[in-house]
């Protein structure tokens, strides 16, 4: 008992520091940028998202706190006069991506009845999507990801759907698969071939129609554990029953 409670103030006590020491690398690497300024505040308005005041204060939002080095000094650099070339996009890509997701307006509420969020038990599927988004389409479609109700066929089963919705979309991902015997890259094949849709338009002849097309069929290949990841969702009937 007393162990534990021990252990939860190390915890703490552990989380503090690294949060500190975050805000701490983000002013020095401010100051290094060469810009002027006094003190760091964070905030959490969504009007202004990085301005430095007339006292000196370098504002900025919290989503920054997620921000990699790349990105953070490519922001304090739009503030300079050595700005490069591709810093201001860089920081809008980065704040586009963290707002995948946060965004629901436009969505049905009739659409989102069977869903949870993308946070789940074991995996959080926007951050899966960011980082799929940044690694192999380049592209930042308005997409809100969630996790569905579990469901399964005896023979079939839906990993995931999509649905797109004005520009954007939605991307529902089976629970069954918020496991932690499920391995990641199977969670990550589903949410790559669901985004594939945004990107790849369904072809069309007469009555017929192709959503996997063969320019979708080379996209998802380049997924590398993609044909692990078939093999393991084949098998899933073997292992779960
Ligand atoms: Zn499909």
């Amino acid at each position: 008992m007393r162990n534990e409670k021990r252990k939860k103030t190390y915890k703490r006590d552990a989380e503090k520091s690294t949060l500190m020491s975050k805000e701490e690398k983000i002013l020095s690497m401010a100051k290094q940028e060469g810009l002027n300024i006094k003190k760091l505040v964070i905030h959490n308005n969504l009007d202004s998202l990085a301005t430095i005041d007339s006292r000196k204060n370098l504002r900025l939002q919290e989503i920054f706190l997620k921000a990699d080095d790349e990105v953070l000094k490519a922001l304090f650099r739009t503030f300079t006069h050595h700005s490069e070339k591709g810093d201001a996009g860089k920081v809008n890509t980065f704040i586009v991506m963290n707002r995948v997701g946060r965004n629901i307006k436009g969505i049905p509420k009739t659409l989102l009845r069977d869903c949870y969020g993308p946070e789940g038990k074991h995996y959080n599927l926007k951050s899966i999507l960011n980082k799929i988004m940044r690694k192999y389409t380049g592209q930042i479609p308005d997409i809100y990801i969630t996790w569905r109700k579990a469901s399964s066929g005896k023979k079939y089963i839906t990993w995931g759907t999509y649905r797109e919705i004005g520009k954007g979309g939605i991307i529902k991902i089976n629970k069954i698969l918020d496991r932690s015997s499920v391995p990641r890259y199977v969670v990550e094949s589903v949410v790559y071939h669901e985004l594939l849709h945004f990107i790849v338009p369904t072809e069309t002849r007469g009555d017929e129609y192709n959503m996997h097309t063969r320019k979708f069929k080379n996209l998802l290949a380049k997924f590398p554990h993609m044909e692990k990841a078939d093999i393991w969702k084949k098998n899933y009937f073997f292992h779960h029953s």
